[in-house]
């Protein structure tokens, strides 16, 4: 049998050395990581091991020897325990550290591209209460309907009413649904039996307007005593403008399921972002920190650097947030999302702005880019802001087909994201710089947006390739271009781009294979490659035996 520096059920003391990417403290026995909840680096803890596993093990604290300056004094227990605030026992400015740290780590580890910038996380004056969304499971906890949230990794729900993350009307107009539903004697469901009536609580309030959305995720289409039920919560809450049904009769962790009916109201809230207006129906995206988001896509903007005949494609698009925010400064947005919801919002919220500019495609973002591509368009942006599992290679070979100039990444995933940018660099299109947005404050979740361009000149150079020219070195060229890249960094310290390592084949005489025609637009300053690059470079083309 293998054995273990530790043993189950052990206490011992050891010393904090690292945070995990969920934000659990780390330490090491004889090299064996141990995972230890609201444990800092820096600290020493007696600790208490729960669980020995093949590779690592869980441990609790059980007592502070040595605490960190960092550490947040009193934070409730109960947040870390359901992972609603795994890192609210951190200060805040460390955790806009280390969520930049987490982005350079993968930047490194994954893209394998250390040189790319991966600039200071953009934080919140006032990090709680920031979710414009709560989804929590309803439950019956000691003979009573309860709301709260999972202990975490199980299905136990734990009662909570201040979630300190979130609006707090929202808290309040929880703890007053939940007790209009105790009243009603409403059934919660129970999730191992598969009994029971209401499964979720879904409240969404609009940031500027203050328009709430309340939706009952129900096991059954039948609600007992419902307009009753609706009477005393807009009585009771006045800013709720819409109720919403949605049933979903499966086993399932899936939380909404397809059927949808709603009960009072419009079906959706209306909200501000940017200065234009949104509707936001149940089923449809919407970032869950309006403040931030406004950072966030505001980043995006400030990457593209659009101008009034850019052609943009918002791939991605849920309720058209992206692209609508630019469509008065561009020529024409077009956007793609495969929520038919989401979609039917963007184009409703295209009109409430104004725009006549706008195509909306509902489809999976691969198959309307490949049709895209079939139908010519040619855009000079592409923002792409896909779920956690980021692009699919089809996705990115058209979107680099397409030819724009720029493609501004958004990313709730920097693992995914770091992925991505390796398919991207291949096809020519490289990383220029990160930029880290904190929308999840006291989690360990962050948001990025990471700008691509052709060729990696530090000035950001408009260069056109031409794929088509590209295409029969394209892959080796790619190679050598980063062997060029690494050695040149690895044995000189220095950064070079791509357009340099051109520069210097060009002076020795060597094919380019006419890959770098400079753009036709007026605006452009070329660098050139300096003396001391063009000596390192060529030493590279040495090595690699090119001269
Ligand atoms: N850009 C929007 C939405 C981003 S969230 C905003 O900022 O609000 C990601 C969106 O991608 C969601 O709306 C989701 O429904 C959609 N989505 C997920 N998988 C998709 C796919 N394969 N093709 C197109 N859209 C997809």
């Amino acid at each position: 049998m293998k054995t273990y520096p530790v043993t189950k059920n052990q206490d011992l003391t050891v010393d904090i050395i690292d945070l995990t990417h969920e934000g659990m403290g780390i330490a090491k026995v004889e090299g064996y990581p141990l995972f230890i909840e609201n444990a800092l680096p820096g600290e020493t803890v007696e600790i208490h091991v729960l669980k020995v596993g093949n590779k690592f093990g869980f441990a609790k604290v059980k007592n502070f020897i040595k605490k960190s300056a960092h550490r947040v004094e009193n934070a409730d227990e109960k947040l870390i325990r359901t992972g609603i605030a795994p890192l609210a026992h951190l200060s805040y400015d460390q955790q806009l550290i280390f969520k930049q740290e987490q982005v350079a780590n993968v930047m490194k580890k994954v893209a394998k591209m250390p040189e790319v910038p991966v600039l200071p996380t953009i934080g919140m004056t006032d990090p709680t209460g920031y979710r414009n969304k709560a989804q929590i499971p309803v439950r019956r906890v000691e003979n009573q309907l309860q709301t709260g949230f999972y202990r975490k990794n199980s299905h136990d729900l734990v009662p909570i009413e201040h979630f300190y993350i979130q609006d707090p009307a929202i808290d309040a107009a929880i703890i007053q649904i939940r007790d209009i539903l105790r009243r009603f004697h409403v059934k919660p469901y129970n999730e191992e039996t598969n009994e029971g009536f209401l499964r979720h609580l879904i409240i969404r309030k609009g940031h500027y307007t203050d328009e709430m959305m309340v939706v009952f995720v129900t096991r059954k289409e039948k609600f007992f005593q419902v307009d009753q039920i609706l009477a005393q919560i807009t009585q009771a809450l006045p800013n709720v403008v819409t109720v919403v049904q949605n049933i979903n009769e499966d086993k399932t962790n899936v939380i909404l399921g397809k059927q949808e009916k709603v009960l009072f109201g419009p079906g959706y809230i209306t909200d501000q972002l940017l200065g234009k207006t949104y509707h936001i129906s149940a089923k449809s995206f919407y970032q869950v920190n309006t403040l931030q988001a406004e950072k966030l896509y505001q980043t995006a903007y400030d990457f593209a650097q659009l101008s009034p005949e850019d052609i943009v494609i918002d791939a991605y698009s849920g309720i058209g947030t992206i692209g609508l925010s630019v469509a008065d400064k561009v020529k024409h947005v077009y956007g793609m999302e495969v929520v038919e919801e989401a979609v039917q919002d963007a184009i409703a919220n295209a009109k409430l702005n104004g725009f006549t500019n706008t195509t909306y495609v509902t489809g999976s973002a691969e198959k309307v880019m490949a049709q895209w591509v079939k139908e010519g368009i040619q855009p000079d942006v592409i923002f792409v802001d896909p779920p956690r599992k980021g692009l699919t290679p089809s996705f990115i070979e058209a979107s680099c087909q397409m030819n724009p100039e720029k493609i501004v990444y958004v990313s709730c995933n920097p693992a995914t994201m770091a992925r991505d940018l390796v398919h991207f660099a291949q096809l020519g299109y490289t990383a220029q710089q990160v930029q880290p947005v904190d929308l999840f404050p006291m989690t360990s979740h962050v948001e990025t947006v990471t700008l691509l361009s052709k060729l990696d000149s530090a000035e950001y150079v408009k260069i056109d390739i031409s794929m088509n020219e590209f295409d029969v070195t394209k892959a080796e060229m790619k190679s050598t271009y980063s062997n060029i890249k690494q050695y040149v960094l690895e044995n000189f310290g220095l950064k070079v781009s791509s357009l340099y390592i051109s520069q210097v084949k060009k002076m020795c005489g060597l094919e380019v294979g006419e890959n770098y025609n400079l753009s036709k637009k007026e605006n452009n300053r070329v660098p050139t490659c300096p003396p001391h690059k063009v000596e390192a470079i060529m030493d590279a083309f040495k090595y690699f035996k090119l001269i």
